[in-house]
């Protein structure tokens, strides 16, 4: 495959120049932020080598206590639509939630955002369940080789991901899958992944780079480099001039963004969205996105918007002031 060829032989600006003017043909030039809503730090399988809950499982006594409550769910809700942000999907560790539980948040959600919400909560066969709420599932793939993949995530099985997605699409739904780089995948494993994508008629890719957690066999892993990321995701924008790429970077990674940007990502995730709001962190999104040529759809420092209560129902105000005060203490930290 050429674009692997490319990226083995270090050919990566030539791969970004070719992928930005595809990017700016199909997709223009705006760029939207995007967050990943969680609904509980449980989950029953608990055993990704990379995963954050899998450090988690042995410490919580009590699944159900690890669930966010609704109202705080929603809040987070309500303050990405006053901020522009999209809800990337409704995330959860497996078992923390019912099919019937998810259906309900979602569609509270849609009722907030007027925008139908993307699902990555897991393997699932109960999809029939969901409505106009839901736009798309999502399978949370994380490596594509099936060597690695059974090796890092051995109770999550390709083939029950690609039969649910399989399934999502018959029942009318969009399709997307999660990557995350570093995990021990070579460029070679890009033929995997451009098969799923277009074997499974997958139409959003959400890309991440490992974040390194202690307590998990990767925690002396480097996060992969910037280079090598954005080579992917432009050998992906080449393959795939359609699909809607989303790259996710850590508040540590932040110069990645713009090379990422010009490489055909369409959106942005990964953030810490409130610790990082109206801070130098959340302005230098800004920044890359400006110094990429693009636009940003949304904001990470309008104090206006975030003050707007137009049309806030009454019972989230305390949950949505406390994100408020979070905010607004950035500000005054940095006065
Ligand atoms: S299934 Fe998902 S949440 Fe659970 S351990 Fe694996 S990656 Fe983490």
């Amino acid at each position: 495959m050429k674009v692997i060829d490319s990226l083995e032989n270090f050919k990566t600006l030539e791969l970004m120049e070719k992928a930005n003017k595809i990017h700016l043909k199909r997709h223009g030039k705006d760029i939207t932020l995007e967050r990943a809503v969680f609904l509980s730090w449980w989950c029953d399988k608990g055993d990704c080598a990379f995963c954050y809950m899998s450090t988690q499982k042995p410490k919580i006594k009590d699944p159900l206590k690890a669930r966010r409550s609704i109202n705080s769910i929603l809040a987070e809700a309500e303050l990405c639509k006053r901020l522009g942000w999209n809800i990337e999907f409704l995330s959860g560790g497996y078992g923390s939630f019912s099919t019937s539980e998810i259906k309900k948040i979602a569609s509270k959600i849609y009722e907030i955002t007027s925008h139908p919400v993307w699902l990555n909560t897991g393997i699932s066969t109960n999809l029939a369940e969901y409505g106009e709420e839901i736009v798309g599932i999502t399978g949370a793939v994380e490596v594509v080789n099936p060597k690695l993949h059974d090796k890092i995530c051995p109770s999550k099985s390709l083939e029950d991901i690609e039969n649910m997605l399989a399934m999502a699409g018959d029942l009318g739904f969009k399709k997307a899958i999660t990557i995350i780089l570093g995990l021990g995948e070579t460029p070679h494993d890009l033929e995997y992944l451009f098969e799923m994508i277009r074997d499974g008629g997958i139409q959003r890719i959400t890309f991440y780079s490992l974040n390194p957690h202690p307590g998990t066999p990767y925690e002396n892993q480097p996060s992969p480099a910037s280079l090598y990321y954005a080579g992917i995701v432009a050998a992906a924008r080449i393959t795939f001039p359609d699909l809607e790429i989303i790259c996710g970077t850590w508040i540590d990674n932040l110069a990645n963004i713009g090379p990422l940007i010009l490489s055909g990502a369409n959106g942005l995730t990964k953030f810490p969205l409130f610790k990082m709001f109206g801070t130098r962190y959340g302005k230098r999104v800004e920044e890359e996105v400006f110094w990429s040529g693009r636009n940003l759809k949304g904001t990470f420092s309008d104090y206006n918007l975030l003050l707007d209560n137009s049309s806030t129902s009454p019972e989230l105000d305390s949950y949505v002031k406390r994100y408020i005060d979070k905010c607004l203490n950035n500000k005054s930290l940095s006065e």
